[in-house]
């Protein structure tokens, strides 16, 4: 059985399947999934899906590319941590390929990791060439309790700067797609300690609305690069994802 560990269930249109999307998702061997919040107006959904026996485990926070409508929120993010002593901190991060400016960025993304230090709360980060500076903010702010880098598509030497510092590696729906070379050698050749599979539901597809039940392609993917079993597969990927989880 395999968790997707990033999927946007609180979005539309998967919403407003919940029931569909996650008796087709079991079908497939994907018995449950981490949701991310992305702005102040879908935290009351993910807090919601919480209850959810197909949710393993959701994250609040704001996205960079909410960044510039999100001054006024570290408040309400630090009385939901207080009062909910496993919910993590995400979908947060930095990303250079957008609109938003990188200073409003980094102070949104800066913010939350103080907040996730503080109530020691892994991260779901996003990340979109900013490797940098995002190794940089987690050292700046001194943050130790790790999470997941999601939708990997950097170099595996990237890859190993954000592994030291704690965070597993989300490889995703890129690795559908047979010429992402960066995304297939990090898949081979990171240490599968380091790995977990997620699908950025209902994002990442260009023609179709992406799906939990996604992931079962996608491990099938990476067990033939590694040459593991499926089971062996989701044994290892189990294991990595039980040592974030806040027990
Ligand atoms: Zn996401």
């Amino acid at each position: 059985m395999f968790t997707d560990t990033h999927c946007h269930l609180a979005a539309p249109p998967l919403i407003d399947t919940l029931t569909a999307t996650i008796a087709t998702a079991q079908q497939f061997g994907v018995s449950g999934c981490l949701v991310p919040a992305t702005q102040l107006s879908d935290w009351q959904s993910v807090l919601n899906l919480a209850q959810h026996d197909f949710v393993r485990q959701i994250a609040i926070g704001i996205h960079p590319w909410f960044a510039l409508h999100h001054t006024d929120f570290a408040d309400k993010l630090a009385d939901i941590l207080s009062q909910n002593p496993h919910i993590w901190v995400g979908e947060i991060g930095l990303d250079a390929l957008i609109d938003v400016p990188m200073e409003s960025q980094l102070s949104v993304f800066k913010t939350q990791i103080l907040l996730a230090q503080h109530f020691h709360r892994p991260i779901i980060v996003h990340n979109v060439r900013s490797t940098a500076a995002i190794v940089g903010a987690v050292k700046q702010a001194k943050f130790t309790h790790g999470g997941i880098v999601h939708a990997f598509s950097g170099s595996l030497e990237e890859a190993k700067l954000l592994i030291n510092l704690g965070f597993k590696i989300g490889i995703g729906s890129l690795l559908l797609n047979p010429n992402a070379k960066k995304v297939h050698r990090a898949a081979a050749e990171l240490p599968l300690s380091a790995l977990l599979l997620e699908t950025d539901s209902p994002y990442m597809l260009r023609n179709a609305v992406n799906m939990p039940a996604n992931v079962a392609k996608i491990a099938q993917i990476l067990a033939n690069v590694r040459n593991l079993s499926l089971e062996n597969l989701a044994a290892a990927l189990e294991r990595n994802l039980t040592e974030l989880m806040i027990s």
